[in-house]
């Protein structure tokens, strides 16, 4: 199943923790829609995005959400491209470090086993995107380093599966059961056809 549908465009005057967060916003939104952006303007949580391709009038924009600092807010000053050819390599969110990580925790219980090419099969299977094995490898490297503490929050995604399986697929029931004895590090799960549909 590709992991595109798990990714969605964020929405004009949405509201996020910071301006960080918004970014990774807009990095979901280039993967899923496959074009590049760059920063054109960033100071003191005033920031301005525009498409990596020239000319292209594709711009959004962070602006501050009144009474409550720190928040901001996404303008999207310019939803439409222009351009015909997207995704500038040198721009691709799917090469950055902050995008690699959590979608690459969010599938993979990367071990000292994990090799890069599972990485990179992965990010082409779930996401239609192409890395090279060296961004796999740091990639790889960075989440063995930040240890499997930071790839325990991935399981919490597993309920919101569950229930998108299900819902897609009826007949389907899926159990989530806890592994205690490698300390709640594992989740199986078990998929019992209770109709078969020939
Ligand atoms: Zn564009």
């Amino acid at each position: 199943m590709s992991s595109l549908d798990t990714l969605r465009p964020p929405l004009d005057g949405e509201e996020f923790l910071d301006v960080d967060a918004l970014v990774d916003a807009l990095d979901d939104w280039a993967v899923l829609e496959k074009f590049s952006f760059r920063t054109h303007k960033r100071e003191k949580g005033k920031a301005i995005w525009i498409c990596a391709e020239e000319n292209c009038r594709w711009r959004v924009r962070a602006g501050a959400v009144d009474k409550e600092e720190g928040l901001v807010r996404l303008v999207v000053v310019v939803g439409e491209h222009s351009c015909f050819s997207r995704g500038v390599r040198k721009f691709s969110s799917s090469s950055k470090k902050s995008w690699l990580d959590r979608v690459v925790s969010r599938h993979l219980n990367v071990t000292k086993k994990t090799s890069p090419k599972e990485i990179v099969d992965c990010l082409r299977v779930c996401y239609g995107e192409t890395i090279d094995y060296k961004r796999a490898q740091e990639c790889r490297l960075r989440l063995l380093d930040g240890n499997i503490g930071k790839q325990r929050h991935s399981f919490q995604l597993l309920p919101a599966y569950k229930e998108l399986l299900e819902r897609v697929a009826p007949g389907v029931h899926v159990d989530l059961v806890r592994d205690q004895h490698r300390k709640s590090l594992y989740c199986f799960i078990f998929i019992i056809l209770t109709t078969l549909h020939i």
